[in-house]
């Protein structure tokens, strides 16, 4: 079958090149997507910078009321999407729906948020001078999105911008573009004003190089690796655009003497195994006290051993498919070097292809690693798939200065039972989300995002509000 991109309130017809869409659980085609020409991008930003005045003008009620009825559409065919996010992604069918249900929930959210975006009216130190402030919309935003979370990524960039009165332009991952085109089916029909709403696909570097030498665009949000997020950084100070950046982690999990092991586990496996290992803060790196480690090992590898590994429609299955060879090849090229540098295996480890095509169909055990030790990829890269380095330690200084030695600060987890210990340690960890004896954390109303080389800005929240706005400082003399 053969998609369209969607701009100017309608599905466009296409005549230039397709791409095709794998399933990664057995290599089948999906579908064709649309190759965006430089030529379709500038429409695209032209039909949402004609947008820009009339949505930025209608009332905050007026757009919070379509954003619910997207909520809405959404719900009514949540089943649908998470098929088509199963198929391309191969998250099991419940995670998936999981994701729908989490990525609706930022419609909703900002389809209330949207009606509070307050000025300030502030006392001056001249008698005869006002000094007001205002928040308005930034202007047309440009949205780019990651294949991990096909749904989610996207409301998480879009609900926001048009609570705050900002036309939008999504371009979602090559390997994921079908979730978006079937979510667009429903923003179709909420019947937002031309160009307000708009979806493009197709290469990503020449679709991208045309937003950023266009001045209209003011603000660039991202989903996706630290690489990518340094070079549009520095592509975005062309015209001095406004950005977000959410990029990778490399999450430690700390397992402190007194915590209790069955819910460490249980943190363990909810932070680690989603979506095959395949997320921005899933556990890379878990420590454990040394006094602790051989029970907390061993209850972690009763509960690994039974994650059933398949296609994500099979009942019970809990591990999917690596999204392609790429991504495969990453995790078997650490999990090598670490055992050369020895590393113990202690579960899995092992991957296998299925299907034709060769660059999809990789499956790859869940796997657990200990004594690890500094001087392993493993340590400091981003793995991105179903393996758990185990890491000993001895005392809480010694955990942390492991945990912050990355150059990434995306989410980190820990498990104690005391709260005294616990507030220092979520002070001390150099991380933008802490999770305090439990694995999940993301939720609509938090301010997701990282510190240093894991990007800049939050979403979710107020605080993802504030992402879309300027500030307008009216100073009036009487
Ligand atoms: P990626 O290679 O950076 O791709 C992400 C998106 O950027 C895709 O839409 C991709 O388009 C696009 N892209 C790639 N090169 C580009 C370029 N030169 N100019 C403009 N756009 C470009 O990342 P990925 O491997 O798909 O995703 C995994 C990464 O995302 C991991 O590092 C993960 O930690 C991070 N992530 C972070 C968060 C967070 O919230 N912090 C959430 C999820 C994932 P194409 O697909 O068309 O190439």
């Amino acid at each position: 079958m053969k998609h369209s991109i969607f701009y100017n309130g309608q599905w466009q017809s296409h005549q230039g090149d397709y791409f095709n869409v794998y399933d990664p659980s057995n290599g089948e085609s999906l579908g064709l997507v649309p190759s965006a020409s430089k030529n379709d991008m500038k429409k695209i930003i032209q039909s949402a910078y004609d947008s820009f005045e009339l949505w930025s003008n209608k009332t905050a009620e007026y757009r919070c009321d379509l954003l619910e009825k997207l909520y809405d559409l959404v719900l009514a065919e949540k089943e649908e999407i998470a098929t088509i996010m199963t198929k391309e992604n191969g998250k099991p069918y419940g995670e998936s729906l999981g994701e729908v249900i989490y990525g609706a929930n930022f419609l909703k959210w900002y389809s209330e948020e949207g009606k509070r975006i307050y000025g300030q009216f502030i006392p001056s130190s001249q008698s005869n001078k006002r000094i007001m402030v205002r928040k308005q919309p930034v202007g047309v935003v440009y949205g780019i999105t990651p294949w991990n979370f096909p749904f989610a990524m996207i409301t998480r960039k879009m609900a926001p911008a048009l609570a705050a009165g900002c036309p939008f332009i999504i371009k979602p991952a090559k390997e994921t573009p079908l979730t978006a085109i079937k979510f667009f089916e429903l923003v179709e029909k909420v019947g937002f004003p031309k160009g307000v709403a708009n979806l493009v696909t197709g290469d990503a570097k020449k679709i991208t190089e045309v937003v950023m030498n266009d001045e209209r665009v003011r603000k660039i949000t991202f989903t996706g690796s630290t690489e990518v997020g340094k070079l549009l950084m520095s592509q975005s100070s062309q015209t001095v655009k406004k950005i977000s950046l959410e990029l990778g982690g490399h999450a430690p999990l700390i397992v402190f003497d007194d915590a209790d092991i069955k819910k460490a586990v249980a943190g363990t496996i909810a932070s680690k195994f989603r979506n095959c290992g395949q997320v921005c803060i899933a556990t890379n790196r878990v420590f454990v006290h040394e006094s602790i480690q051989a029970d907390y090992t061993a209850a972690l590898i009763e509960a690994v051993k039974v994650l059933k590994m398949g296609n994500g429609f099979e009942e019970c299955v809990k591990i999917g498919p690596v999204i392609n060879k790429k991504g495969h090849d990453k995790i078997h090229l650490q999990l090598e070097d670490a055992l050369s540098k020895g590393a113990n295996l202690l579960l899995g480890g092992q991957s296998h292809h299925v299907g034709k095509v060769d660059s999809v169909g990789y499956f790859f055990e869940p796997t657990i690693i200990d004594q690890v030790t500094t001087n392993m990829d493993i340590f400091y890269d981003e793995t991105f798939g179903p393996v758990i380095p185990i890491i000993t330690f001895t005392n809480d200084d010694e955990a942390i200065k492991l945990a912050n030695d990355t150059p990434y600060g995306l989410a980190s987890y820990f498990f104690t039972e005391s709260i005294s210990r616990g507030f220092e340690v979520s002070e001390k960890l150099d991380y933008g989300m802490v999770g305090f004896n439990t694995g999940a954390i993301s939720s609509a109303q938090a301010p997701f995002g990282g510190f240093k080389e894991s990007g800049i800005g939050r979403e979710g929240g107020h605080f993802g509000l504030e992402e879309y706005l300027e500030v307008k400082y009216i100073c009036l003399e009487i």
